[in-house]
């Protein structure tokens, strides 16, 4: 088995090394290929009015100058020999749970393969945001490899993705697995705080704010803060079928098939 291994934290983020002794655990040849610096939050964005500069750090280790996206392209169609069998992204500094998932690089990889046709898996590990503390890796690198093997054995559908989620405890305190839905945050989760630079101008940052969601039963928030493990099947296919005929409806024409 050979397996292609991201992030959207860049080729130097512990979690990548975490990500690739899971790799090695499964007991494939890995392939690494990560951004060179911290692409959080680009989302499935590619480099289109910039080069890609790439670059050898070790073996089967490379470095792009570019997105997740760009790097998951340059591995697949330039830098390995054959199409990977599996593609793990991450482990993410930070959990990817509801909305996030449209603003992650981390998933946008794990799409992008999807896109290329690799079976593709994205792994973040949910840490609280207080000053200094790491994420437990040691969680997610614990449970991983048990998960991933039960996973492979699953034929998914053409479009699809697997979106995990460690919880924020050691992994002896992990409460089990849950097979969940994308969730929805009802609280306004980014503000703008606003700063002064050194001659007085402005400059703003976006901002996670401390709001706690009451996520649904059922959902990826509501399983990772209970202490779940979350794994979310996702599709890249973003149609909503149910809203279909409304829209045709609305339009006057007939119904989509
Ligand atoms: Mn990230």
């Amino acid at each position: 088995m050979r397996i292609l291994v991201t992030n959207d934290d860049g080729i130097h983020a512990p979690g990548l090394a975490h990500l690739e002794a899971v790799a090695a655990e499964l007991g494939a040849e890995v392939w690494t290929v990560a951004p060179e610096t911290d692409q959080s939050g680009v989302a499935h964005s590619m480099s289109l009015n910039d080069p890609l500069r790439l670059r050898e750090v070790g073996e089967r280790r490379f470095a792009v100058r570019g997105t997740p996206t760009d790097c998951v392209l340059m591995a697949v169609r330039h830098v390995m020999p054959q199409v990977p069998d599996l593609l793990l992204s991450g482990i993410n500094k930070g959990q990817n749970l509801a909305e996030d998932i449209t603003y992650s690089g981390t998933v946008a990889a794990a799409i992008e393969g999807t896109i290329l046709g690799v079976p593709s898996i994205a792994l973040s590990q949910a840490y609280s945001f207080a000053p200094d503390k790491q994420p437990p890796y040691a969680t997610a690198e614990a449970l991983a490899p048990d998960l991933i093997r039960k996973l492979l054995t699953l034929k998914l559908p053409a479009e699809t993705l697997l979106n995990i989620n460690f919880p924020d405890r050691a992994p002896d305190a992990i409460e089990g697995v849950r097979v969940t839905r994308q969730g929805r945050r009802n609280v306004d989760f980014l503000a703008i705080d606003k700063r002064s630079d050194g001659r007085g101008n402005p400059y703003y940052w976006l901002a996670y704010q401390g709001q706690r969601a009451q996520p649904d039963a059922g959902t990826d928030l509501d399983s990772v803060r209970a202490g779940y493990v979350s794994v979310t099947p996702l599709s890249i296919d973003l149609t909503h079928g149910r809203v279909m005929d409304d829209v045709a409806g609305a339009l006057g024409v007939a119904p989509g098939v």
